[in-house]
Formats: structure tokens, C-alpha cells, sequence
């Protein structure tokens, strides 16, 4: 048996009354789990079997690969991800990033302490779109995938303005001569996002001007690492508009 704090990254329906959940979990990574009864009554496992919970869980040996959920308790909750629909998709989106880059059994206790820290930056009011980008870049270096750097990882030279090559920064003469160009401001945005210590991660927030040129970029390292491009990305909250100056001040 196994008995561990765990968050609900998925739930599918399996024959008339059960789910089939995933879980992911610090020890034991992901792991998939029947839950006798969960689909005929949320009352079956006392009601906290839902996302946004933080839960302890007991996992029996089921028969085959899967494993039967015994007890689940809970051990807190994430309010806001209820109330607020931005950031409801932005922790659903985390969700998604977490399953997508957890392979079943494989230990994750970084990625599992990183969402622990994104959820609850948005708890906290972290403004979710930003939220969402400093923990993609933070979420693809727990996968081996570190997209940005202090250095160009081809030459070493210091990044100032450079280039976005596939999946990672690089300075203008190592990245191929049609790639996007990504100003010093988009560069420090994506350093200061990597290094953010996981209990400040809603601490950055980043300008729409500074976005459009990040979002692309994060967007393309996403689908390189994870293979697709996570369908969560598309409900992801926007930057807002970015006015063009008023006519009149253009000298
Ligand atoms: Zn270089």
C-alpha cells in the first residue's frame, strides 16, 4: 500500500460508477488509481476527491497495472482556482503540464513542489496569465528542457539581445539567421522567470509588450519538450491589448 499526499491531475469515467484518476505525487510520480464508486456519488470519497485539493491518499495494489484508491483526506484546498476563471484555467493549465511531463512511477518530488508553489502563487493573487509563463519556464528546467540561461548555451557569450532557437535562447551567432530576435527585456524576463525561488513565483509580472515576444517562444519550447502542444494553452488568460500610441504624440 501506499500512502502519500497527492493532487488530482485527471479524472475519466470507467464503467458505470468509477474513475479512473491520476494522480501525481512527490515519491511516486504520477500514478493512476480506480476509484470504486466516485463517478455515482462525490460523496463516495467524503466529497474532496476534485481538483485544486491537496489530498492524502492510499493507494492499494489493484489487479494489473492499476492501483485502487482506498481513503482520501483533505489536507487543503486552493479557493480561488473555484472563484476566478483566469485563474482556474492557469491551474488547470499547471495540471495539464504536470501530467504531460510525469511518466507513471517516475519519482517527481521538484515538479510536485513547483506546483505545490504555483498554486499557490494564484491562492496568493499572482496575476495568472504571468503566473502561467514563469512556471512553464520553470516546469520545462524540471524536465531537462531549461529553455534560457545567463549564457548562450552554444558559445557562452553573455545573453543580451538574442535569438529564440528551437526550444532554448541562444546569442544572435549561434541561432540560425531567420530566427526570431528576442530584445534584452524578453531575455531578462525569461531569466528572472528561472530563477525565482518557488515560494516567490507570482512575483513576476510580466508587461504585454515583453509577453509578445515570450509567449511564442515558450509556446514553441512547450510543444518541443512535451511533443504537442498542451490543448490547455489555448484557454490560457492574455496580456491585453497593446495600444499603439495615440495619434498626435507620434513625432
Ligand atoms: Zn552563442
Amino acid at each position: 500500500m501506499i500512502a502519500t499526499r497527492a493532487l488530482l491531475l485527471r479524472a475519466t469515467p470507467y464503467r458505470d460508477s468509477d474513475l479512473v484518476v491520476d494522480l501525481l505525487t512527490a515519491a511516486h510520480g504520477r500514478l493512476a488509481a480506480l476509484a470504486r464508486g466516485a463517478r455515482k456519488s462525490r460523496r463516495r470519497f467524503g466529497g474532496v476527491l476534485d481538483y485544486f485539493n491537496l489530498l492524502h491518499v492510499e493507494l492499494g495494489r489493484g489487479r494489473g497495472a492499476l492501483g485502487s484508491l482506498g481513503s482520501v483526506e483533505l489536507l487543503g484546498s486552493w479557493e480561488v482556482l473555484r472563484t476566478d476563471v483566469d485563474a482556474y484555467c492557469t491551474g488547470s493549465h499547471l495540471l495539464d503540464l504536470a501530467r504531460l511531463g510525469t511518466r507513471e512511477g517516475d519519482a517527481a518530488p521538484e515538479l510536485f513542489r513547483l506546483l505545490l508553489g504555483g498554486l499557490d502563487a494564484l491562492q496568493r493573487g499572482a496575476h495568472p496569465a504571468s503566473l502561467a509563463r514563469v512556471f512553464q519556464v520553470q516546469a520545462l528546467a524540471r524536465l531537462g528542457y531549461a529553455p534560457v540561461a545567463r549564457h548562450c548555451p552554444g558559445c557562452g557569450v553573455a545573453l543580451g539581445v538574442a535569438a529564440a532557437g528551437r526550444g532554448v535562447v541562444l546569442c544572435r551567432g549561434c541561432a540560425e539567421p531567420t530566427a526570431a530576435v528576442l530584445s534584452a527585456g524578453a531575455v531578462r524576463t525569461l531569466q528572472a522567470a528561472a530563477e525565482l525561488p518557488q515560494e516567490r513565483l507570482g512575483a513576476l509580472r510580466l508587461p504585454p509588450a515583453l509577453a509578445a515576444e515570450v509567449v511564442p517562444f515558450l509556446d514553441a519550447a512547450l510543444e518541443l519538450a512535451l511533443g504537442r502542444r498542451p490543448n490547455s494553452v489555448a484557454s490560457l488568460p492574455g496580456f491585453g491589448r497593446i495600444d499603439p500610441p495615440p495619434r498626435g504624440l507620434v513625432p
